[in-house]
């Protein structure tokens, strides 16, 4: 292995490419800590996965469609129910830990990392009787890289929910477990969440999609065969950061609510759903050309959302892989010119990977920074890592890290 200064990748290292441990060894992972942590076995392992979102971005406040799936990167809860009401809360990735009688907890006297595993505590009152005792101990351990955009805080919360669920027969069902893990992040960490990940994290099939419906947050499993297909997402945290994100988000939702009301429809889902031809025409009516730019991604991202889901439904990923990519290649391409949130390193990564035969490649998340993906032949992975590994020491950028990434189950019991 050699490597530049700086720590750059060069052409004769080997990208390190990060697979999730089997499922089954971080169970075990995950109990053997508690133990150390707790001295004594536990009651259960549960886990949940963090999330990537495959297309259908930045249309989720105008009520759009979004198809996330599960990835293979989990977070891993071990966790015993005990006597009386005390909650404690340990992580192998923090040296942060919580000890808090469960009756006091408010979104108050809870920092940090913790608050997003209380959060969910506290979410879940309402369906806990008040005879029954609140106390247990709870060990983390999470496979996916906080902070890179493939939503460890909703594994965290996610895993949490169903160990909890589990070890007070709460008798939720998935979607009030969603809305309690939603509400941990918003409510009690005070973090702002649209909802697409917890659903994700929470409602996935292993070899499936998720087609989300943001109007009414239905959803339904789609068929995304990719490991029968020999095919698979690479999933590039490109590690930039942009420092006026949230100004950026805000004005974007300012420019699609201007164009909503412009247009006299409640939301721009409400013009798509007119068909992409007709509620295109209707965009001559607003004046401002940035505003229409932003409008344009917003109504053709959501019939690209539909013509991908199509085209899953129709047959195997492998019939239809050249469309899809291109499906993925004109989302990204929205993004970068109508919708202007794309970063150098994300449209390096995107086009490096395009050159290096990946048959579609777009920034995935809100942008400024984060992660891409690529639908690539699962065997072309580590070529494909390396030349956007290469590119990226080209251009002077932070290293990116790279992730493969196959379509999983949601949350459940492990153990
Ligand atoms: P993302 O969800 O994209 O990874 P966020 O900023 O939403 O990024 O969430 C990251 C935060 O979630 C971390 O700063 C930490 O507070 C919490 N977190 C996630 N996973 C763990 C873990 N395994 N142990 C402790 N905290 C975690
Ligand atoms: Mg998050």
């Amino acid at each position: 292995m050699s490597s530049t200064a700086a720590g750059q990748p060069t052409d004769s290292d080997q990208v390190a490419l990060s697979q999730a441990p089997e499922r089954e060894a971080a169970a075990q992972r995950a109990r053997d800590l508690f133990v150390d942590a707790y001295g004594y076995e536990p009651d259960g392992v549960w886990s949940a996965p963090g999330r990537v979102n495959i297309i259908g971005e930045h249309v989720d406040y105008q009520d759009g469609l979004c198809l996330p799936m599960a990835i293979s990167h989990r977070c891993f809860v071990a966790a015993a129910r005990t006597p009386m009401n005390l909650l404690r809360l340990r992580s192998a990735q923090s040296e942060q830990v919580l000890e808090i009688d469960s009756h006091d907890l408010s979104p108050e006297n809870v920092t940090g990392w913790p608050a997003y595993v209380a959060g969910v505590l506290w979410a879940l009152r309402p369906f806990i009787s008040g005879s029954t005792t609140q106390g247990m101990d709870l060990l983390i351990d999470g496979q996916v890289p906080l902070g890179s955009g493939l939503s460890s805080s909703a594994a965290l919360e996610c895993a949490a929910a169903e160990a909890m669920e589990s070890l007070l027969s709460l008798g939720t069902t998935p979607l009030e477990r969603v809305k309690a893990a939603i509400s941990a992040e918003t409510d009690f960490a005070g973090a702002s969440t649209g909802g697409l990940d917890q659903s994700a994290s929470v409602l996935s099939r292993e070899g499936h999609a998720l087609f989300l419906d943001c109007r009414d947050f239905s959803t339904r499993p789609v068929p995304w065969d990719l490991a029968s297909q020999d095919l698979a997402l690479l999933i590039t945290d490109t590690r930039a950061e942009h420092s006026h994100v949230d100004g950026e988000y805000a004005a974007r939702r300012a420019d699609s609510e201007t164009a909503a009301r412009t247009l006299d429809v409640p939301t721009l889902r409400d013009l798509a759903d007119l068909g992409e031809e007709q509620a295109l025409a209707r965009l001559d009516g607003i004046e401002d050309e940035v505003v229409r730019r932003r409008a344009h991604h917003i109504i053709t991202e959501i019939h690209r959302v539909r013509r991908f889901d199509d085209l899953l439904a129709a047959g195997t990923v492998r019939e239809h892989v050249d469309e899809l990519g291109a499906l993925l290649n004109a989302s990204h391409d929205s993004l970068r010119d109508d919708y202007e949130v794309t970063v150098a390193p994300l449209d390096v990564a995107v086009d490096t990977a395009r050159a290096a035969g990946a048959y579609g490649a777009r920034m995935t998340g809100g942008g400024f920074g984060g992660s891409t993906i690529a639908l690539i032949e699962a065997d072309a992975a580590q070529q494909v890592a390396q030349a956007i590994a290469s590119a990226f020491a080209e251009h002077g950028f932070t290293a990116a890290q790279f992730f493969l990434a196959l379509p999983e189950e949601g949350a459940g019991q492990d153990r």
